[in-house]
């Protein structure tokens, strides 16, 4: 609110008020590669947001790399895999998961040894699962076959310590996933990169590397809030039990529930379920009546319905995928918000049971319902499904 204030003029105009938030803009830099473990501050970029920073790193790549593949995690968010699949076509290849959800490094470092990369993009945590990726080690086999490595660490900051981040060559962050603004980020580039092809030209901003005008109120707020969830997030042990405990709760309340990623090590405040009955939106709505925002998917493809990519990866069939909840906790939630959860789970549960009790129809899938569904491939299944109960 004090940048918006005080501080809102144009860092690039050479009045005085202008040039105290050119100095303010470059402290925020420093601050920032402080959090990151970054010598250099000049390697960082402001942004609007991970979408710009990771179409930045890919785009760039292609534009300098002509015969040399790209290797892409197929858990990674669309950000990454759509301009990879579009920039690189052919060369574009995926690094697999297994069915916990996390990357497979003896696959990867196979898939590194023998042929020209031109970049390997693993994210830090996955946006869906909160499951942790390897990608220090996956750095590590980087510098072992002299590949550059891009890191997407959009879900892992403000959740988990960040000082080690800045020893990838590329690193993107967005600040409305750590409590900051929406619409400003950041891209970390190598140390040598004078000019990032296939990015917007125009002026002469972020040294050249990004052209328009910083945004610095939202930058401000940015570092304010990297800071605050940094803060909290010091004692996410003691967090990531209460998530652990409700899952506990849940598999109680609610027999027959599966937990995606449970086997791997996961961010503290994300929970993925897959329900034993009754389709997602149903639960969605339901909990959404009784004040809990819940997901089905992440956020960018739920609304459309589409089969989430990083469920396929993990195995789930297009049955289970209609009954994956999807939570995520704040810095501020409390055991009582957990309980409360559990309870109004449970609640619905029990309406939604007794509802299907009371149906006169004796197949359990409406026409209504497949119809809803815009993906076609989940309504033949759902077809299939309805003509089999029959
Ligand atoms: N990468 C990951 C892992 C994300 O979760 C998101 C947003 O949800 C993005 C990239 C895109 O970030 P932005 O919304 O800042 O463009």
């Amino acid at each position: 609110m004090q940048a918006l204030d005080s501080h809102w003029h144009n860092p690039s105009s050479l009045y005085p008020t202008a040039g105290e938030v050119k100095h303010l803009l470059e402290e925020s830099r420093e601050t920032l590669a402080q959090h990151l473990g970054i010598d250099d501050a000049q390697r960082i970029i402001f942004t609007s947001g991970a979408t710009e920073s990771n179409n930045l790193v890919v785009r760039h790549v292609a534009a300098t790399s002509s015969s040399s593949r790209i290797l892409v995690s197929e858990i990674e968010h669309p950000s990454v895999l759509q301009p990879s699949a579009l920039a690189f076509g052919e060369r574009f290849e995926k690094v697999l998961a297994n069915e916990t959800g996390v990357i497979d490094l003896n696959a990867l470092a196979d898939q590194l040894r023998g042929q020209s990369v031109s970049l390997l993009s693993i994210m830090a945590a996955n946006n869906e699962t909160g499951v942790l990726q390897p990608w220090s080690e996956a750095n590590e086999l980087c510098r072992k076959y002299h590949v550059p490595f891009h890191c997407d660490a959009v879900q892992w900051l403000g959740k988990r310590p960040a000082t080690q981040l800045g020893e990838c060559d590329w690193l993107s962050g967005s600040a409305h996933k750590f409590g900051g603004p929406k619409g400003v980020g950041f891209l970390v580039t190598p140390p040598e990169i004078d000019r990032l092809h296939n990015a917007q030209s125009g002026g002469p901003q972020e040294r050249g590397l990004r052209a328009g005008t910083e945004n610095y109120p939202a930058i401000a707020a940015m570092l304010a809030a990297l800071g605050h969830a940094e803060r909290l997030s010091e004692n996410s042990d003691s967090i990531g039990r209460e998530r652990d405990d409700f899952e506990s709760r849940i598999l109680e309340l609610i027999p027959g529930t599966q937990l995606c990623g449970a086997n791997a090590p996961r961010l503290w405040n994300t929970s993925m379920l897959v329900l034993p009955e009754h389709r997602n939106l149903k639960w969605l709505t339901r909990m959404g009546d009784l004040g809990f925002a819940l997901s089905t998917g992440s956020a960018c493809s739920s609304g459309r319905g589409n089969p989430s990519h990083v469920m396929q990866a993990m195995g789930l069939d297009f049955d289970e995928m209609g009954r994956v909840l999807r939570i995520s906790a704040g810095w501020e939630t409390t055991p009582s918000d957990w309980n409360a959860l559990s309870e109004a789970l449970a609640e619905v549960y029990q309406s939604l049971n007794s509802n299907a009790k009371r149906a006169t129809r004796s197949n359990t899938i409406s026409l209504t319902d497949i119809n809803s569904y815009p993906d076609s491939r989940l309504q033949s299944f759902l077809q299939t499904q309805r003509s089999a109960s029959k």
